[in-house]
């Protein structure tokens, strides 16, 4: 495999490997435009058709319709973080958050600085190895949102149902499992994931947003800001990242071809089901951070007996071309990031040197 890795990094992340071979042959002269798409101008036929079949793909994998808009932005999920609130949480109402790791706190401290933000329920007593069930969930109907954090990057937890909101705006960061299985995407009001996860290089952060929301933006807003401003100019507003545009069209391209989210969540579930399987077998060696129901399908986190043997399982994984497993500075321990461009070869590998590391470790 011209001496490439299994990369298990969290992000930015392994691609898919027939994805890199297309940009790379078409780097030089794209679809006989005698230039990268690079090079182009983002006001081009040529890269205009770029945007418009990245939107149209998304639509598509999502399954949602034209009621839906779908923003290519910059600034990663964490730009959101604070646009969110600027854009829906207009003075005198509350947000309420669900905070269930890392990214989640950073969310909510975002808007706590933007606007009146709320807990809707805090899972750190429990350092984040579980998610919520709908009843531990506190909004009133009033509400102006509630934002979510489909999966849990750090700690490796993942929502595996769609809280019921009785009408209250529900907004998720997806930036670690989007489209990685079927969801009802139509449940969301808005729906953002920087792409350097599940959907291509980092510099592009994709936003499915609801049309009727944009209707709630204040029209005072700085233009870079407004969800509106971005929406009526199809993302063109400025100079986009066009680059990671085309590679996320290319990306979504793969996965319409492999069979869309349904194909997709197959892979995904037998891929960390491999892992899984192997902390699960260990007798205790490997302890997995989340609780059963929570594990995520995208990021396996897990401890050893000792930091020492932590260090020698990464160093020893790396040697065999597994590398990218150390967990986050906050956790420790140990994090294999699987998302959709992880080949199945590489969690089988994972799986099997795990066995042996645990046989001759004990
Ligand atoms: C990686 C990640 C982020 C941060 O994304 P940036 O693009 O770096 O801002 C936010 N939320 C989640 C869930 C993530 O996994």
């Amino acid at each position: 495999m011209d001496g490439r890795v299994y990369n298990f990094n969290p992000g930015p992340a392994t691609l898919p490997l027939d994805v890199l071979r297309q940009a790379q042959q078409e780097l030089l002269n794209y679809k006989g435009t005698g230039m990268s798409v690079m090079e182009m101008s983002h006001r081009s036929k040529d890269f205009e058709a770029i945007v418009h079949e990245a939107e149209a793909l998304c639509k598509a994998i999502a399954g949602i319709g034209d009621d839906y808009r779908v923003l290519f932005l910059q600034g990663g999920a964490s730009m959101q973080f604070a646009l969110i609130p600027y854009n829906f949480l207009p003075v005198g109402t509350h947000a309420y958050y669900a905070v269930t790791g890392n990214f989640a706190e950073k969310a909510f401290a975002e808007a706590q600085r933007a606007g009146l933000a709320k807990m809707a329920v805090s899972t750190a007593a429990d350092k984040h190895n579980r998610i919520p069930a709908q009843h531990e969930l506190n909004f009133p109907p009033e509400a102006a949102y509630l934002h979510i954090t489909t999966n849990n990057t750090v700690y490796g937890t993942e929502w595996h149902y769609i809280p019921e909101t009785n009408g209250v705006p529900l907004i998720a960061d997806m930036s670690s499992n989007i489209f990685s299985r079927p969801l009802d995407y139509g449940k969301f009001a808005l729906a953002y994931a920087g792409a350097q996860k599940n959907l291509g290089p980092a510099g592009v952060t994709l936003v499915i947003v609801r049309k009727s929301m944009l209707e709630k933006v204040p029209e005072d807003l700085p233009n870079m800001f407004s969800y509106k401003v971005m929406a009526k100019q199809n993302s063109l507003y400025n100079t986009p990242p066009t680059f990671g545009i085309y590679m996320l069209k290319l990306v979504l391209e793969w996965l319409k071809d492999l069979g869309g989210l349904p194909a997709i969540a197959r892979q995904n579930r037998e891929k960390a089901g491999m892992i899984y399987a192997a902390i699960d077998n260990s007798d205790g060696f490997y302890r997995g951070h989340a609780q059963k129901e929570s594990r995520s399908l995208m990021n396996i986190t897990f401890h050893l007996p000792s930091g020492e043997l932590e260090q020698k399982f990464v160093a020893e994984a790396a040697a065999k071309g597994l590398v990218g497993l150390k967990g986050y500075r906050t956790v420790g321990g140990i994090r294999a990031s699987v998302y959709n461009a992880m080949p199945r070869a590489g969690c089988e590998l994972l799986a099997t040197f795990m066995d042996d590391f645990a046989g001759k470790n004990r």
